[in-house]
């Protein structure tokens, strides 16, 4: 195994003061995998003070739970006392835990046979709960008594299908069986800490893991609105999924990346509230998209996203049924949804457009490819000539109008977005003195007051 030189040293350090300590947990699974650990766990038995005064340079992180971050130059590493967890407190937190000498017990108190090894260089593995036999099969099972260990600590419900979504592994059945008894649980751990989970989870190369989230009624509580959509059908040619599995397809079809999945996760979510049948028994979804991207909104936020993420995946929401309509020329869709969206996030529509063809009716992918293409040719023929789509880009400025004699503020700003309106129906009008001739401004002017009027409808 190749530990890193740091890592070694505090070994050594720990060891040449008479105490034990091994590389523990996530990494030793990892390092055993070939897979490159995100971070590196120390554990020891030695007490946090001891740690503390053997290193130059340490943070008390978590010390009353025996943890000490060792800092060596631009490295770190958490260094953790051997303990036993004490009762747990409403399924979260241990109420206190006790240190012990003896590495058998450290490693019963962790969650699953696959984290529970420890590693030294010269030692080897040390592995009580055959951990590395779950590592070769594949699976990920409860140390010990899979309902205790639930029962302890709810979280690890969803850490387990993570591990098994990030890992390519399966749920062990007494273990399955378990975690699907005890995600009740799930409501006494906080919102972050779900959320974390979740995003690990359909951030993983198995996504479709959120079907298995499901199955054991784990959605049902910390996301009710899929399970709405794993129960509503799509009757309709464009279609060959339930609304739920269409999602999975789709979160399967785009890269793996933080925005694009929870884009993705939610962007159907309000097709079982628009959902209409006609006559002829075909489903529709009209304004899903809009409808969306409140439900999206509403969602993320009670997950504590960032407000970043929640704008940015809920403008993809609300454009994400991007098409060739027949009501404005191709251009000019494009232009309006460059606006909409921001020229740095467009791009990323394409990304989403095609991940929602890949999972509809095989019949109909020709076209769908087709009309994405023509989509992505007429984006690049208008990023070419350099379009104007926001009201920085307008050949006049703020400072413009006032010189032609708009002293008042709130209409100056109406004026600009009036321009910007046309100019996005025309690119050839942003010119400067287009803009500002006598009698266009006027008409400008006009539409300010007009849709002002309206209630600000076009
Ligand atoms: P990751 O790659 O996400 O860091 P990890 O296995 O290192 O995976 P961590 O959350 O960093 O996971 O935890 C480190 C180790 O601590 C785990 O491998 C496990 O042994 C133990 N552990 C973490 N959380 C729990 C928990 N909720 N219950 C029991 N043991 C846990
Ligand atoms: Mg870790």
């Amino acid at each position: 195994m190749k530990i890193p030189g740091y890592i070694t040293s505090i070994l050594e350090t720990l060891n040449g003061a008479g105490h034990e300590a091994y590389i523990v947990g996530g990494c030793v699974r990892d390092a055993m995998l070939k897979r490159t650990p995100s971070d590196w766990d120390v554990t020891t038995s030695a007490k946090p003070q001891e740690v503390q005064r053997l290193f130059r340079r340490t943070l008390p992180t978590g010390i009353e739970h025996g943890t000490v971050t060792v800092l060596m130059g631009k490295q770190k590493a958490e260094v953790t006392t051997y303990r036993i967890d004490g009762v747990y407190e409403d399924a979260r937190h241990p109420k206190e835990v006790t240190f012990t000498s003896s590495l058998t017990e450290d490693l019963r108190r962790r969650d699953f046979t696959v984290n529970a090894m420890a590693y030294h260089p010269e030692e080897g593995l040390r592995d009580p709960f055959d951990g590395m036999a779950d590592l070769e099969k594949g699976i990920i099972r409860a140390v010990g008594n899979a309902r205790e260990r639930f029962t302890e600590d709810a979280l690890r419900v969803m850490r387990a299908f993570r591990f098994a979504a990030q890992l390519s592994f399966s749920v062990e059945e007494e273990t399955y069986a378990a975690a699907k008894e005890l995600a009740p649980n799930l409501k006494n751990i906080s919102a972050e800490r779900i959320r974390d989970e979740l995003q690990k989870l359909i951030c993983s190369p198995h996504p479709e893991t959120v079907r298995e989230l499901y199955r054991a009624g784990i959605t049902a509580l910390i996301l009710p609105e899929f399970d709405l959509c794993m129960e509503t059908p799509q009757n309709n040619p464009h279609h060959c999924m339930n609304v739920g599995e269409h999602i999975i397809a789709t979160m399967c079809a785009i890269r793996a990346d933080r925005l694009l999945r929870w884009t993705m996760l939610l962007h159907d979510i309000a097709k079982p509230e628009t959902r209409t049948t006609d006559e002829k028994g075909i489903d529709h979804f009209y304004a899903h998209p809009e409808k969306g991207a409140e439900t999206a909104r509403r969602i993320l936020r009670r997950m504590k996203l960032d407000n970043r993420t929640i704008k940015r995946a809920t403008t993809l929401i609300r454009y994400h049924d991007m098409r060739l309509g027949n009501e404005a020329p191709v251009e000019v869709q494009i232009r309006k949804g460059m606006h909409a969206v921001g020229r740095e996030d467009f791009p990323l529509l394409f990304e989403v457009v095609a991940a929602d063809n890949a999972a509809k009716a095989p019949q109909l992918k020709e076209r769908k490819e087709k009309e994405l293409r023509d989509l992505r040719e007429a984006y690049e023929r208008v990023v070419a000539r350099g379009d104007a789509v926001q009201l920085s880009e307008l050949q006049v400025s703020g400072a413009d109008l006032i010189e032609a004699g708009i002293t008042d503020g709130p209409e100056i700003g109406e004026v600009l977005n009036a321009m910007l309106s046309d100019v996005l129906k025309r690119p050839e009008h942003n010119d400067r003195a287009f803009l500002l001739n006598a009698s266009q401004l006027k008409q400008y002017r006009n539409a300010a007051e007009g849709k002002k009027n309206h209630g600000g409808r076009e």
